[in-house]
């Protein structure tokens, strides 16, 4: 007997290629719109057709997307807004302190036990709230010699037994450059844990192509391997994205979910809770939700955590334990994420 449900069924799965599948991302907003059926003389709120940040969604994630819907829930999250512009007292640059905690380029060590290595500087979608969205991602290092004090770092400190691998999206690498990650980490005796911090199997699944796969088995047979996927909202989850989810399970991964609470996009606890069943039918679980990181340009998405508190008040009502995520907020010089209750 299996305590998790039944992987899907993924006999024959073949995903096509996903660096093709990312040359079709929208990268402007008027086709976007016109696949969504909207007219931008309609928006209901002001848009910002040049931005620094540029918009970036992959088909997959738009397809789940209703038509029609400025409020849909997925657009919300990367349609570019004028309010983005907007200067907020609190809002700043480096709002969780990533730059004071870089003691080795690309290397950000904050907490105690694991240390997190910024391994590529891409995703495959813009999410307009993004924490890192202003990080110099220019100044990492750009060759395996550039990377080298940080495994040395890495080797030396024997109180670190856990590889967060994140970005941008560390999935974003290709197969060859995701291999001799997991080989250098994997010849490290005092990493137990390898960890990858992704959304890709929510915003473009096909990346979880068989090679992939077989890199996770690998690595799975001899460390604890981690996944922890991004998602806010059930409608993200769609048939592919549960496949690419079940492959993942099936080759030894351990499956979390992050959110961010986000105003207008999951502020409800009916929301929240419709995720936490969707991702438990996949085998994952709720791990954290996040307090919005107050980065320029993303006051708008803010949720009081007043407000957050009640949410989370009614999902304990309504849910088991494991269904409920921790509600943190990130704070700059902190020892962990801050618990809001
Ligand atoms: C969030 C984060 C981690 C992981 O923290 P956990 O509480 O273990 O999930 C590690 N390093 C950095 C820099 C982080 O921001
Ligand atoms: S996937 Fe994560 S790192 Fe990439 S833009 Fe979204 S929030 Fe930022």
């Amino acid at each position: 007997m299996s305590y998790l449900p039944k992987v899907p069924d993924t006999a024959g799965w073949v995903p096509k290629d996903w660096q093709k599948d990312m040359q079709k991302a929208f990268r402007r907003l008027e086709p976007l719109l016109d696949f969504l059926h909207l007219n931008p003389k309609d928006a209901p709120y002001a848009l910002a057709l040049d931005t620094a940040f540029p918009i970036l969604v992959s088909e997959s994630f738009a397809s789940a997307m209703r038509k029609g819907d400025w409020l849909d829930p997925l657009l919300l999250q990367i349609v570019p807004l004028a309010a983005e512009k907007n200067s907020s007292a609190g809002f700043n640059d480096d709002a969780v302190g990533d730059l004071p905690a870089q003691i080795i380029p690309g290397l950000l060590h904050k907490y105690a036990s694991r240390a997190l290595l910024m391994v590529s500087p891409h995703c495959a979608i813009h999410c307009r709230y993004c924490f890192r969205r202003e990080f110099p991602y220019a100044d990492l290092p750009h060759s395996q010699k550039a990377w080298e004090p940080a495994w040395e770092y890495l080797r030396r400190d024997k109180s670190i037994n856990e590889i967060v691998f994140s970005g941008g999206d560390p999935l974003f690498l290709d197969n060859r450059q995701v291999q001799s990650l997991l080989d250098t980490a994997m010849a490290i005796p005092n990493i137990q844990t390898l960890r990858f911090h992704t959304r890709l199997p929510i915003v473009l699944p096909s990346r979880m192509d068989v090679q992939l796969l077989e890199l996770f088995k690998a690595a799975a047979s001899v460390k604890s391997l981690i996944i922890v996927i991004h998602a806010n909202h059930a409608n993200e989850i769609n048939t592919q994205v549960a496949r690419a989810l079940g492959e993942l399970r099936s080759n030894g991964a351990l499956l979390l979910n992050q959110t961010v609470l986000l105003k207008g996009v999951n502020d409800h606890a009916d929301t929240l809770i419709a995720l936490s069943h969707r991702l438990i039918q996949q085998g994952v679980l709720p791990y954290y939700l996040h307090q919005l990181d107050r980065v320029t340009g993303t006051a708008h998405f803010e949720v009081a955590e007043k407000r957050g508190l009640e949410i989370i008040e009614e999902m304990r009502a309504k849910l088991p334990g494991y269904l409920i995520p921790k509600y943190v907020r990130e704070e700059a010089g902190q020892a962990y994420k801050s618990p809001l209750y």
